[in-house]
């Protein structure tokens, strides 16, 4: 499988100004190859390449490479979209490859307009580990004021655990993980941290002027980091759980998630957010990584359904946490059953093993 690792780099302000120049130069020039490939119609990488490498690499200073990489962020560009002129913001991201950037032990060789540069960078251990299978892209990025690298990797995905048993889990928002063992793997800090700036933000969304708008971006900021970090460990000891035991994973299809949200009326604006997304995402993505299979399963009823007698009923959910079965009685934990049931209609002869491409965060 291949992951997007990121690196921060830290360069000197001269770096900085080359790195500057170079991006700005580079996107000059997208703009100057998407001008010829928009007035000539000629929209494939191989027809743009003809049509204007040569009169770029004498016009613009820059590296054959980089020269090529240009024409491939153009023709990337009308794939989307054929019917408007493409043009470029001066320092949009350039992709380079391993004849122009390469990777020391704690600092990148890196091509600009001045020259080759020794940037050092910070990354993490893991990172730093996936460095040495490092192939192919490299984009240098600007990133509110701070200089990255977004480096491709290709890693060994691990042949799938092979064992019986699926680990069903049931996200939701008042506990945000449950698994079919019990656990309710509940995030509690990251409920703390939304409720004790709720008022704070209330406050401030009333106020209007810049300032209160600044102070909410960063507040904004500081959720989402702490929700990522909430995030990776909640995922991290889920998908841990299940290679302890050699199972798979069962979710809900995502399609379900929606279905859901008129079950769960209180839950609607949290649902939303991106934070259940992503720890999803990051249950799917550390389970590939340690070749757990994750099978998603018809999330229709989950909540609802009694796994002694099948009875479907919306009275079974007495409340959030309670679970009643009108028929035949049997009582439990909402949702410590709903993930029961997840796991139940995982088939388990089918895992779903995802080739896509993913991206790690940091840390
Ligand atoms: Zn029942």
């Amino acid at each position: 499988m291949r992951l997007t690792i990121q690196l921060k780099l830290q360069p000197t302000p001269e770096q900085a100004d080359a790195l500057a120049r170079t991006l700005v130069r580079a996107n000059e020039a997208c703009d100057a190859i998407s001008r010829v490939a928009w007035e000539t119609r000629t929209f494939r990488q191989f027809a743009i390449h003809k049509a204007t490498y040569a009169d770029v690499r004498a016009t613009f200073g820059l590296t054959a490479q980089v020269v090529v990489r240009c024409i491939a962020k153009v023709a990337d560009a009308y794939k989307i979209d054929k019917k408007v002129l493409r043009t470029f913001r001066p320092l949009g991201a350039i992709a380079y490859d391993e004849r122009i950037l390469s990777f020391k032990a704690a600092s990148v060789s890196i091509w600009t307009l001045d020259g080759r540069h020794a940037i050092p960078f910070v990354c993490g251990a893991r990172q730093r580990a996936l460095l040495a299978a490092q192939r192919g892209e490299t984009d240098l990025a600007l990133v509110n004021g701070a200089w990255y690298l977004f480096a491709t990797c290709d890693v060994e995905t691990p042949a799938p655990i092979d064992g019986e048993g699926v680990l069903g889990i049931d996200l939701g928002v008042t506990n945000i993980a449950t698994d079919s063992d019990g656990t309710l793997h509940q995030g509690k800090a990251l409920k703390n941290i939304r409720y004790r700036h709720r008022s704070l933000r209330n406050k401030l969304q009333r106020k209007r002027t810049q300032g209160a708008r600044r102070r909410l971006r960063k507040l904004a900021g500081q959720e989402r980091r702490f929700a990522t970090w909430v995030n990776h460990n909640l995922s991290k000891r889920i998908v841990a759980t299940a290679e302890g035991t050699k199972r798979a994973i069962a979710l809900e299809d995502l399609k379900g998630i929606r279905t859901r949200v008129t079950a769960r009326k209180s839950q609607r604006a949290t649902l939303h957010s991106w934070a259940f997304f992503q720890l999803r995402a990051f249950i799917v993505y550390k389970a590939a990584r340690s070749g757990v299979p994750v099978h998603f399963v018809d999330p229709r009823n989950t909540s609802r359904t009694c796994p002694r007698c099948g009875c479907i009923d919306k009275a079974n959910r007495k409340t959030q946490a309670a679970f009643v079965c009108t028929r035949c009685g049997l009582a439990g934990h909402a949702d410590v059953i709903a993930a029961g049931i997840i796991a139940c209609r995982a088939p388990v002869n089918a895992p779903y093993y995802p080739d896509t491409e993913q991206s790690v965060a940091p840390g």
